[in-house]
């Protein structure tokens, strides 16, 4: 999907990208079977606001309409949905259960488009990673307020404690400005104690440059100085390092779902890269193996675009180190999971 409803006070890309406009589901439906035919293996679903997705184009057919927009519990938007057509739950469902040894990622969600039904959906396709970007911008709620985003420091924490009950080993990514108009030390200090309490996996952190034609420019003053802006910003890069460094330490001793990428540049003969379910750098050893599936199968490398079980042995706090265990599917992999995790509980 293309395009952005929404009116932050600091964002140019309303102005510059025009209103949101979803592909129908049946044409995305279409591309990932090409892409699968291919050998494609995961595939991104992009969209300014992913999560905000609506194929109204088959409103008449299949979808009662004048239904009510659900937003997140706490969440509000300026602008309304006229036409609630199909949405992002719908089609990660449709996608997952139709190409269900793909993997799925998405981003750039809102933190306002997550109901329940797309946190359950996450939770019960294990196709779909494990993995969530929610852009927080800033942990005052006055702040927010200025950057008309919607939500409280409150409901956005309530939030990620609810993604957390449902989904337990989600990772949780985010974007931050420094210094925005106006912003006091308490607020900056506000936004450092919102990054310690989410832990998150890792951010996109900017010091705040004022944009022409956005509700900022015409409406406040940028007046923080440049090197107060610096500063702050520096202090929250400081506090990500260390929240960032304890969810990769926490993967320590789990083994990790890996799709291969390739060579590790700095060793490209002797080891593999890839990505974790939850989005982590995973670096191992480039052995032969053998595959889980395949009865006396001959142990061979793996190659970009196998699923590797690896054990998660060291942590740089910003890649993985693990040891290769077989070549596998990713149903399998989960489906041995879900059985293990039976036989422990009775
Ligand atoms: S920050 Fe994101 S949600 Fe807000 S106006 Fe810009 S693109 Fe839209």
């Amino acid at each position: 999907m293309r395009g952005c409803n929404n009116m932050c006070s600091f964002c140019i890309v309303p102005f510059t990208r025009g209103r949101e406009r979803s592909r129908p589901v049946d044409s995305i439906v279409k591309e990932v079977a090409e892409l699968w035919k291919e050998g494609v293996k995961e595939v991104t679903l992009l969209g300014q606001n992913v999560n905000s997705y609506n194929d109204a184009s088959e409103i008449e057919k299949e979808v009662e309409t004048g239904t009510n927009w659900k937003y997140s519990d706490g969440f509000s938007s300026m602008c309304k949905v006229k036409e609630v057509g199909l949405r992002f739950s719908d089609l990660l469902d449709r996608l997952s259960s139709e190409f269900p040894e793909m993997r799925f990622r998405y981003t750039s969600p809102h933190p306002k488009d997550f109901p329940d039904d797309l946190l359950y959906v996450m939770r019960n396709r294990h196709n779909i990673c494990k993995s969530i970007h929610l852009p927080a911008q800033t942990g005052s709620s006055a702040v927010l307020e200025r950057m008309r985003r919607g939500y409280t420091r409150e409901a956005y924490l309530d939030l990620v404690q609810k993604i957390r009950r449902i989904i337990p080993d989600v990772g949780i990514t985010s974007d931050f400005i420094s210094g925005f108009c106006g912003e006091t030390e308490e607020e900056h200090e506000d936004t450092l104690s919102l990054v310690k309490a989410v832990g998150y996996d890792m951010a996109y952190m900017f010091a705040y440059s004022m944009r022409e034609k956005t509700h900022a420019h015409r409406t406040y003053v940028d007046d923080v100085p440049d090197e107060v802006k610096q500063r702050r910003l520096a202090e929250l890069i400081e506090a990500f390092r260390e929240s960032t460094g304890q969810c990769f330490d926490s993967q320590i001793g789990s083994v990790q779902l890996v799709l291969v990428e390739g060579p590790n540049k700095r060793a490209p003969d002797t080891e593999l890269i890839g990505k974790s379910d939850r989005g982590h750098r995973v670096l191992f050893t480039n052995l032969p193996l053998r595959n889980r599936n395949e009865d006396g199968s001959q142990a061979r490398n793996p190659v970009v675009g196998d699923y590797v079980e690896v054990l998660i042995i060291k942590s740089t706090r910003a890649s993985l180190f693990g040891e290769a265990l077989a070549i596998t599917t990713l149903s399998s992999f989960y489906n041995n999971l879900d059985r293990e995790a039976v036989a422990n509980a009775s």
